[in-house]
């Protein structure tokens, strides 16, 4: 880049960025010339035997202007394999075909392990170019300007999972990335037309996926990923998961699951006790507070609350407050699907992936 000298700009000013008046108008250069964003490791549509197209993919000679986010609605499977993902993707692509449509409706699927993969053919190599986009079959009215990324699973009362979350922040920064676009393209399904898509929890989550993708983008590092349950949530797993952890703390009031007026109140009064924001709304810094380390041999209220999440994500048993060996079992198959250190210790790892 050609050096210029100081006395070209009208105006300099540094810090976050730097705002060049040049010619009266202002260019706003963003912090360095960020580090690029990691590209994601992608499945193509041969890597998960895809079949042809039944029309030749209609190619735009234009970027994408926004990003689409979907949940399938298929049931939250606990299996986190490729293979897994791969059937899905076969799946999906076929039951587009019987829909009518030439090929897989969306740009990219991500599996409940954090798999991501190509939809519609081509969406890969457009997405590599960075000038192009797919046409795709997910949002009625947008196909020609918006990219479409299904996660699989169901998300209106559960939250994504953390892989699956973790990838699809990667896999949008780059999108973003690549065609020049900002983290405030993000949209769920919901916003452009009649429908629940992405489910409740998923979409309330967007903010969340905003803030997580504009971080990536500024080449800075995104914390931990908690979901934030507050009074009146349908996330009634979550809800029952909080109310357990505050009667390990004290706290007197019934885990049913209905998170009302009397359990924000617990979640207030906790807020307080360990120097908190007392807002009642369940975030990272009172999720970091109120999980506590269960292990094998363990009884109580805490090990209720492992036990009917565990429950809730897929692994069935009977919630009895004792940690003996059914639970050990449960927890270790958890861990080892999550790729966690399977050791049956359920630590802040382990808690974090079991609220997601
Ligand atoms: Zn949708």
């Amino acid at each position: 880049m050609k050096k210029l000298s100081r006395r070209s700009f009208g105006k300099l000013v540094t810090g976050v960025g730097l705002s060049l008046v040049v010619g009266g108008t202002e260019l706003r250069l963003l912090r360095s010339a960020a580090a690029a964003v990691v590209t994601p490791s992608i499945d193509g549509t041969a890597a998960w035997g895809a079949a042809a197209a039944r029309e030749p993919i209609n190619v735009l000679s234009r970027k994408p202007i926004g990003i689409v986010v979907h949940h399938t609605t298929n049931l939250n499977t606990n299996d986190f394999s490729r293979s897994t993902a791969h059937i899905r993707a076969r799946q999906i692509q076929q039951s587009h075909f019987n829909r009518g449509w030439i090929d897989t409706g969306q740009q990219f699927t991500i599996s409940r392990g954090g798999w991501i993969m190509e939809g519609r053919h081509q969406s890969l190599s457009a997405l590599s170019g960075g000038t192009t986009h797919v046409q795709g079959a997910h949002v009625d009215g947008h196909n020609d300007t918006h990219i479409g990324i299904e996660c699989e699973g169901i998300y209106t009362a559960l939250a994504p999972s953390l892989p699956q979350w973790n990838k699809l922040v990667a896999l949008i920064a780059y999108i973003c990335q690549q065609y020049g676009l900002s983290a405030d393209t993000i949209v769920g399904h919901r916003d452009l037309g009649s429908t629940s898509c992405p489910g409740d929890t998923f979409y309330a989550l967007l903010p969340q996926l905003r803030s997580a993708v504009a971080t990536t983008l500024n080449g800075g590092s995104v914390g931990r990923m908690w979901p934030t349950v507050r009074r009146g949530t349908s996330a009634t797993g979550l809800a029952t998961l909080i109310q357990y952890l505050l009667r390990a703390r004290g706290a007197t009031i019934t885990a049913d699951g209905a998170f009302g007026p009397g359990t924000e109140a617990a979640v207030k009064s906790f807020q307080s006790a360990n120097g908190l924001v007392a807002d009642g709304v369940i975030g990272a810094a009172t999720w970091e507070k109120l999980i506590m380390t269960v292990r094998a041999g363990d009884s109580g209220e805490a090990v209720k609350a492992l036990q009917s999440q565990l429950t809730t994500q897929g692994y069935s048993l009977t919630v009895d407050g004792r940690f003996g060996s059914g639970t050990t079992t449960r927890v270790q198959s958890f861990q080892t699907n999550r790729q966690l250190t399977a050791d049956g210790v359920v630590g802040i790892n382990s808690w974090n992936h079991l609220t997601m």
